[in-house]
């Protein structure tokens, strides 16, 4: 097959994208009950695949329905599509959700499907002086809270809440919201956990409220080998406000400094750097 052809591994099978069909009376199409995942490849090693591929199945299983794949299956159909197409440095995304064969809302006797798809994502090392960096503004909706729905799934019917958010950002001028719950705390952004830096050590938020994310958990293990105290906390935007350095984690955004958050402004300080770098070997990116 051509190198840049779209190709789906959907049930079992690699197939053309445009093959890749679901009838318009499923059941997640409608009840929002689909669960995903994001994935990083950097020169063709597929990061973190383990531990997406259990998401992925425990996501599913929170919302009352099992995946008919070991996570050996899902990441050998991964590493399958990717050398299919050709991809080095890509995105990966696998998506489960309930089937056509019955649109009573238990979705009882539904059929899981999984499919996963990929697109490349190039990798840009950043070592330029031209930093990325995002700008916050606050989300106009707020998180659900733990018992509204389980926050530890990523469900589809969730990103309902981000999407609005991140259009508001945009509307604004911003790159992203950050995210606070029903109390006034600050849970995470749109797709990504938060981190507040104050003198020295690291802030974030308990994984209550928030998806307790992959990259979130690596570097609170990076900061313990680096020396780096971390609190994990209850945090408001007064603490936002005061904070030395914030910074964003996750799959997509990486280790990602925020240098705005409304009207406050921040440097790009040391520890997100250090923290920043220790991911970036992590991945791959940078070299030992
Ligand atoms: N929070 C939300 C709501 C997300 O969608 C994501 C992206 N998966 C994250 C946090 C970050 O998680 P991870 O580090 O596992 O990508």
């Amino acid at each position: 097959r051509a190198a840049a052809e779209a190709l789906i591994w959907l049930d079992g099978r690699v197939v053309a994208a445009a093959e890749a069909t679901v009838p318009v009376l499923t059941h997640s199409l409608h009840y929002g009950s689909a669960v995903f995942e994001g994935i990083r490849v950097y020169d063709g090693r597929i990061f973190e695949n383990e531990a997406h591929m259990q998401r992925l199945l425990q996501s599913a299983r929170l919302l009352g329905y099992e995946l008919p794949y070991t996570v050996g299956d899902l990441c050998g159909a991964a590493e399958r599509l990717l050398a299919e197409m050709g991809l080095r440095d890509a995105y990966i995304r696998p998506l489960a959700w309930r089937g056509s064969e019955d649109i009573d809302i238990t979705g009882a006797n539904t059929q899981p499907r999984v499919m996963i798809a990929a697109w490349a994502w190039p990798n840009y090392y950043g070592g330029s002086d031209a930093e990325p960096s995002v700008r916050l503004t606050r989300a106009p909706w707020v998180r659900p809270a733990p018992d509204m729905i389980p926050l530890q799934s990523k469900a589809s019917g969730h990103y309902v809440a981000a999407t609005l958010n991140r259009q508001y950002a945009k509307q604004k001028g911003f790159s992203d919201c950050i995210v606070l719950d029903a109390q006034g705390r600050v849970v995470e952004a749109t797709v990504a956990n938060i981190f507040l830096v104050k003198r020295g050590r690291l802030v974030t938020p308990k994984p209550d409220g928030c998806l307790d994310g992959i990259t979130r958990q690596r570097v609170l293990a990076l900061a313990r080998e680096a020396g780096i105290e971390a609190e994990v906390t209850d945090i408001y935007l007064d603490d936002v406000a005061n904070a030395d350095e914030v910074f964003l984690t996750g799959t997509a955004v990486e280790v990602m400094p925020v240098v705005q958050v409304d009207e406050h402004a921040f440097a790009i300080g040391p520890v997100t750097r250090t923290l920043r770098a220790a991911y970036d070997v992590l991945t791959g990116k940078r070299p030992a």
